[in-house]
């Protein structure tokens, strides 16, 4: 079910036979020429949507944001600073807590180390006070692996590339637009630089052009399966 479409009763009532709460995490950041800013959002959401579908679930309306580092120079991206996605984040398991719920999948559309470490330290945080919790983090390009290897997708593809421009193309076709290309980052090794355009101006990590709508739906009914199976693991696994 998803949360924002609900009553305040439905919600009383759905407590009853639902477990578990997905928080769904996006981010705001440059994706090449071709697509949208809240591509992270998009592909996650539209994930959770087809979970909630199949099993008894409770989506949580989705955070747009996230923490972005390496495209944060380029048009359009909004960075959260860590300090405050983790306030944020911890703020709301906080607020389903009270609210009853005690298992929570933390998955976020954006994949940027950074941006998961702090959501993993939220997680560490949140446990650490609340015992009778359980909780899972993971980003959407983590989740892919196994998949990506099936459809021999490069593990250099990882942003705006291959299998993220297939699931907009999937998802929200009328949201791709021309000019993809193939490019990768040329970041030195351990430096952290200030001009990060300077080494990667494209916001592209990998080859949309062998992006399609086909391999769109194989990856987001493949992640499906994936996470229904890790939150029936979770739910039938005793605290
Ligand atoms: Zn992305």
């Amino acid at each position: 079910m998803l949360m924002e479409n609900i009553t305040s009763k439905e919600f009383e009532e759905l407590k009853k036979d639902t477990k578990t709460v997905i928080i769904p995490i996006g981010s705001i950041e440059a994706h090449g020429p071709h697509l949208p800013l809240a591509t992270d959002l998009y592909t996650i959401y539209e994930i959770c949507k087809l979970i909630a579908k199949k099993i008894k679930v409770l989506v949580a309306p989705p955070l747009y944001y996230g923490l972005c580092r390496s495209t944060k120079p380029l048009p359009g991206t909004l960075s959260l600073k860590g300090e405050v996605l983790k306030a944020l984040v911890f703020n709301l398991l906080s607020e389903f807590y009270r609210n009853g719920f005690k298992n929570f999948f933390i998955l976020s559309g954006h994949a940027g180390g950074t941006h998961i470490a702090y959501l993993v330290d939220t997680a560490e945080a949140f446990i650490e006070l609340h015992k009778d919790t359980k909780i899972f983090v993971a980003d959407i390009f983590q989740l892919l692996k196994p998949v990506l290897e099936e459809l021999n997708i490069p593990e250099s593809d990882s942003h705006a590339g291959e299998w993220e421009t297939s699931l907009v193309f999937y998802f929200k076709p009328e949201l791709v637009k021309e000019g993809a290309f193939e490019d990768y980052p040329k970041f030195p090794k351990f430096r952290i630089v200030e001009d990060k355009e300077k080494y990667w101006s494209s916001g592209i990590w990998g080859n949309p052009l062998k992006a399609s709508a086909e391999k769109g739906k194989i990856l987001a009914e493949k992640l499906t399966e994936i996470l229904i199976k890790e939150i029936k693991t979770l739910e039938e696994e005793g605290v």
